[in-house]
């Protein structure tokens, strides 16, 4: 049962003596983060915006410059990793090799000298926690599993020393695209059963999805924003992390209001509903739709042309997108499955579903919200 608070974490990185580097490289800059005991949150962002050293800093591998953490608000900011009680899992398997499962899982009783009893009863009980099958893997000498299996193994040692906090770099990323979606349905299965608080890393926004009942976005140091998979992509804090979650990626066009018309990319225009008409700046700003609030028509209309590039049918799941340009911004919309083979379709926006941000910058003067659904 283990909360964990971060409160304006700052950590930089020095360069080595006699490195031509003379700058420091700041990893995490203010940094504050409250998790729920139980929570499985995701963080997210491009290579080397401080994830990994925000995972360091928790584990307690890396020690701030300026501000604390807390675990169940008791401060742990200096306490070593060990003590902290946390366990961890990383994209490189780290397990011991020409030993068998069970001897990667049991060596941290051994070296803390627990009783046998205790051991025994711990790998029992977590070899019930990973499930069917899960027992043969833990005969069987770790150099001769495959990824995932290696991975599961890793998940189990972590598990078998009951840790304070579970966190997670990258775990799947060596993995083949295949084997990660189901080893990925496999981990978020283990920490539905663990209930153990959960950090997981990850670059892969829609991995960052599926695992975090939370996630946060970073960039540069930053937590830009921290909420729901709905928080982020109905009310999205600035343009980066409108744009970072959702797939296919929201379609950015140029607009114009004046009055109450809305000009979009210079030729379509459309009355603005009232609330949005009272809402916006008149002038310049930018307009996001995402796919699913475009309505789309086979064949030149009254709304936008899109010259098609692409058609992209997604048969398992039922639906399509077709992708173009507009005045040099990619554009992806939702269609049906059965979509026609066209070259060019009309496409309408729902104003109701629309973003808005300013002209430059990165600044939202409007998002839909979570939509109410009754
Ligand atoms: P991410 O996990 O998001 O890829 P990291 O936390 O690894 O990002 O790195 C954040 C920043 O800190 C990067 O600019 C990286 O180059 C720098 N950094 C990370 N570890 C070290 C280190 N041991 N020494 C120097 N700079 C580092």
């Amino acid at each position: 049962m283990t909360s964990v608070r971060l409160e304006n974490v700052v950590k930089y990185y020095y360069p080595a003596l006699g490195s031509a580097e003379t700058k420091p490289t700041l990893g995490l800059n203010h940094v504050t983060l409250e998790i729920q005991d139980g929570e499985t949150v995701s963080i997210v962002g491009p290579s080397g915006c401080g994830k990994s050293t925000l995972l360091k800093v928790i584990a307690g591998l890396e020690f701030p410059e300026e501000g604390r953490v807390f675990f169940n608000n008791m401060e742990v900011t200096y306490v070593s990793p060990q003590e902290r009680g946390v366990g961890m899992v990383f994209q490189d398997y780290a397990l011991y090799p020409g030993k068998q499962g069970s001897q990667n899982m049991s060596y941290f009783f051994e070296v803390h000298r627990r009783t046998e009893e205790e051991k025994q009863q711990r790998l029992r009980e977590t070899a019930e926690l990973m499930g069917i099958g899960f027992e043969v893997l833990m005969e069987r000498e770790v150099d001769t599993l495959s990824g995932g299996e290696k991975q599961r193994v890793g998940i189990a040692r972590c598990i078998v020393r009951d840790p304070t906090v579970f966190l997670m770099d990258e775990p799947i990323s060596n993995l083949d695209a295949k084997l990660r979606e189901r080893t990925r349905t496999e981990i978020k299965r283990l920490l539905k059963k663990f209930q153990i608080t959960t950090i997981y890393v990850t670059h892969d926004q829609q991995e960052a999805i599926f695992m975090g009942d939370r996630i946060a976005v970073m960039r540069a140091g930053r937590i830009e924003q921290f909420g729901t998979f709905d928080d982020l992509y109905y009310s999205p804090a600035n343009l980066f992390v409108a744009s970072l979650i959702g797939t296919p990626p929201i379609s950015i066009l140029p607009a114009e209001v004046s009055g109450n018309t809305l000009q979009i990319a210079g030729t379509l225009s459309l009355t603005l509903p009232p609330t949005l008409a009272e809402k916006l700046p008149q002038g310049r700003l930018r307009l996001g739709l995402r796919p699913e609030a475009w309505s789309v028509q086979p064949e030149a209309g009254q709304g936008l042309t899109l010259r098609v590039t692409r058609i992209e049918r997604l048969f398992t799941e039922r639906a399509a997108f077709v992708y173009g340009q507009i005045a040099a911004n990619t554009i992806s919309a939702l269609i049906p499955l059965d979509f026609p083979e066209v070259k060019q379709v009309s496409l309408q926006p729902d104003l109701e579903r629309a973003y808005f941000f300013a002209a430059e910058g990165e600044t939202v003067l409007h998002t839909p919200g979570i939509p109410e659904l009754f």
